[in-house]
């Protein structure tokens, strides 16, 4: 299991807790193997660097994450390209793709509050009808490529709201009732940095509606009529 970089040990040198000289450098009687031969550079000026690059990200819970409360930042289009969205986006396409039951998620998911949310093929095979929550996707589902929606706006959305039955990668264990409108029509960029609108009716607009709020900070449980544990659904 890799650490998270919270989790990494931080220490000096052992050399350097010794009692430092001039530059910060142990005496030359230093012949501390884990040294690794290199002198008197001290190792905690690259060792977390190189440690928070190489840590994929994790889908943190609600009690955890104080990104989920905050609204999150509009990425410059001239960065969607650039490592760190694209780093950004990699990860969340895995965390999704491990996820049986979860259809989408947004970049304050896993700790990034920018303006970003993927909706797995999983959700898009299901059709843009009005189905089931709990229908399960057919073994044939054709592949569909994870969408991915950057700096999403709302263009339009029907009047008249259901409650959808929902729940989130963030809040385990429970689900809702969320009055959701029918139909929505959103425009964003792909990670490409291309420019597109969608529209969408039934499940994709309720995904569009339940994303959209985690980046304005709002989750479902703040609108549900109703939330429930997994054990009380039968
Ligand atoms: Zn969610």
């Amino acid at each position: 299991m890799k650490r998270s970089p919270a989790t990494l040990p931080f220490q000096l040198d052992s050399g350097m807790r010794r009692g430092a000289s001039r530059n910060g450098c142990p005496a030359p009687t230093n012949a501390d193997p884990a040294d690794g031969g290199i002198g008197c550079r001290p190792r905690f000026l690259f060792m977390p660097t190189r440690s928070i690059v190489a840590v994929m990200r994790t889908i943190i819970p609600e009690q955890k994450n104080p990104a989920l409360r905050e609204i999150s930042r509009e990425i410059p289009v001239s960065e969607i390209q650039g490592k760190h969205i694209q780093s950004v986006i990699a990860d969340m396409k895995k965390l999704l793709a491990k996820e049986d039951f979860g259809v989408a998620l947004a970049a304050n998911q896993v700790g990034e509050p920018i303006r970003l949310f993927i909706v797995s093929w999983r959700a898009l095979a299901r059709g843009s009808r009005n189905a089931p929550d709990e229908e399960d996707v057919p073994d044939d589902a054709p592949a569909l490529p994870d969408q991915v929606y950057i700096n999403p706006e709302l263009l339009k959305m029907s009047r008249g709201k259901k409650p959808k039955h929902e729940g989130c990668l963030s809040i385990r264990g429970k689900w809702g009732l969320v009055p959701r409108a029918e139909k929505a029509s959103v425009r964003a960029y792909d990670e490409h940095g291309v420019r597109f609108t969608r529209g969408a009716s039934g499940f994709l607009a309720h995904i569009f509606q339940h994303e959209l709020d985690h980046l304005d900070g709002i989750l479902y449980t703040d609108k549900a009529d109703e939330v429930y544990d997994d054990a009380d659904e039968k």
